[in-house]
C-alpha cells in the first residue's frame, strides 16, 4: 500500500567518509521498500553525534550513505508483511522512525518494528527531538546501571541533548545528580534541568576533588554509584576515580574520541563494572520498543521530560554541514533538528 509517491528526493548523502566537505544534499530515487519496511514521509529528522562517526570514519556505514538515524513524520507506504494489525499503524500516520540511516531525506526507509505510531497531539517536531537520546536515556538509567533512590549519579556533557535528557530522568527517579560541563552558560542550562551540583571540567580543574567534597569525603565508599559518559577519551580515566565501591561506569560514546583498551584488572579496585551499551540493543525487539517508546512518550506528555531543542536547520548541503560544525564545536546544548518538510 502506498500514497502516490515521487521517484526522486533530496537526500544528505555522503560517498566517502572524512572532513565536513563529504556532506551534500541531492537528489537520489526514493528508496524500495523490502519485507518489513516503512516508508517515512519526513518531515523532522534528529540530529546525533552518531552522525559525525558516519560521516567522520569511527563508524563504517556502507557507501552512498544517507545520513541520519532517527526521522518523524508520515508513514508513505508500507512493505509486506507490515500492516495495522501487526504493527499499529497504516499509510498517512504520523510515526517517528528510528532507523539505520537514511532519515535525512524527504523519504526514509525503516524497518517496521523501530517505528512507533505517535499519539493524538504529539507533534513530529517533539517526536525527532526525544526519540533517539530519549530512549537512550531511559533504557540507560533502567538496563545499563539502574538507578535508585538516595543514590549520587554524574552525567558528564551534561547540557548535551543526551545529558539533559540523562539530568532529568536520574532526578526524577531520587538520586542525586551531579553534571559536567565545559561552560559556566551550560552550568545554568543542566541546573535549571535539575542537576543538584554541575562541576566545570577540562584543564586544570579538579572534578575528582569537587565530587568526593560533594558526597561526603573520602575512601572506597564516596564518591557516585554510576557514572554515564558520553564524551569518552578525555573522560574514561577520570570516570575511574569518580566512582565508589561496586559503581558503576556507562561508557556511552565518544564525543572526544574513542575510548581506548583497558585492563579489566583495574576494576578490581572498587570491584567496579564497566558496560558500553547501544541503544539499538535494548530495543531489539518490536516489543521493547513499543514499551520504551510508549513510556517515552507518555513521559513528555505529562510533562515529566522537559525538551531542548537548540536549534532547526534546512536540508540543504549548507544546513547539513552545519549541523556538524555545531554538534562538534561544542556550543550547542540540547537538541539539533533538520526540518525536512
Ligand atoms: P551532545 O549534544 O551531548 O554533544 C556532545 C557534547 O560532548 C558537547 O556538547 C560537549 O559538551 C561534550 N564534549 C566533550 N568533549 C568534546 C569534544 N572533544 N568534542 C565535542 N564535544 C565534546 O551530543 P548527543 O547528545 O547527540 O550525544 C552525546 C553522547 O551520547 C555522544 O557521545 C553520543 O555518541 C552518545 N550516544 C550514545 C548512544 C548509544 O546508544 N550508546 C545513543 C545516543 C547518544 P561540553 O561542552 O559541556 O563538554
Amino acid at each position: 500500500t502506498a500514497q502516490n509517491l515521487s521517484t526522486k528526493m533530496r537526500a544528505c548523502q555522503i560517498q566517502e567518509q572524512g572532513p565536513i566537505e563529504v556532506i551534500q544534499v541531492r537528489d537520489v530515487d526514493v528508496p524500495q521498500l523490502a519485507q518489513g519496511q516503512v516508508l517515512v514521509k519526513v518531515e523532522y529528522a534528529g540530529v546525533n553525534f552518531i552522525d559525525t562517526y558516519f560521516r567522520g570514519g569511527i563508524y563504517k556505514p556502507q557507501l552512498p550513505y544517507i545520513l541520519g538515524t532517527e526521522s518523524a513524520g508520515t508513514v508513505a507506504a508500507v512493505g509486506p508483511g507490515v500492516s495495522e494489525e501487526s504493527h499499529g499503524f497504516k499509510v498517512g500516520d504520523r510515526v517517528a522512525a528510528y532507523t539505520a540511516g537514511g532519515s535525512f531525506a524527504e523519504y526514509a526507509l525503516a524497518a517496521a518494528d523501530k517505528v512507533a505510531k505517535l499519539p493524538e497531539g504529539f507533534s513530529t517536531k517533539d517526536a525527532a527531538t526525544v526519540l533517539t537520546q530519549g530512549l537512550t536515556a531511559l533504557t540507560f538509567v533502567k538496563e545499563a546501571h539502574e538507578v535508585k533512590p538516595g543514590q549520587f549519579i554524574l552525567v558528564q556533557a551534561a547540557a548535551g541533548g543526551l545529558g539533559l535528557l540523562l539530568v532529568q530522568l536520574a532526578k526524577a527517579l531520587g538520586a542525586t545528580v551531579i553534571g559536567t560541563t565545559s561552560t559556566a552558560e551550560k552550568a545554568e542550562i543542566a541546573k535549571k534541568a535539575g542537576a543538584d551540583h554541575v562541576i566545570l571540567y577540562g584543564e586544570g580543574r579538579d572534578v575528582v576533588g569537587e565530587v568526593y567534597r560533594v558526597t561526603g569525603g573520602e575512601g572506597i565508599d564516596r564518591g557516585v554509584h554510576g557514572v554515564f559518559d558520553g564524551v569518552g577519551k578525555d573522560t574514561f580515566d577520570m570516570d575511574f576515580d569518580l566512582l565508589r565501591r561496586k559503581g558503576t561506569l556507562v561508557t556511552l560514546g565518544n564525543a572526544s574520541g574513542a575510548v581506548p583498551p583497558f585492563a579489566p584488572l583495574r576494576l578490581g579496585a572498587k570491584n567496579l563494572k564497566v558496560c558500553r551499551p547501544v541503544l539499538n540493543q535494548y530495543v531489539h525487539t518490536r516489543e521493547e520498543f513499543q514499551t520504551y517508546s510508549t513510556e517515552l512518550f507518555d513521559l513528555v506528555q505529562q510533562g515529566k521530560l522537559k525538551l531542548a531543542v537548540h536549534g532547526e536547520y534546512p536540508l540543504t548541503t549548507e544546513g547539513m554541514r552545519q549541523t556538524q560544525i555545531d554538534i562538534t564545536s561544542r556550543k550547542t546544548s540540547g537538541k539539533l533538528l533538520v526540518k525536512v518538510a
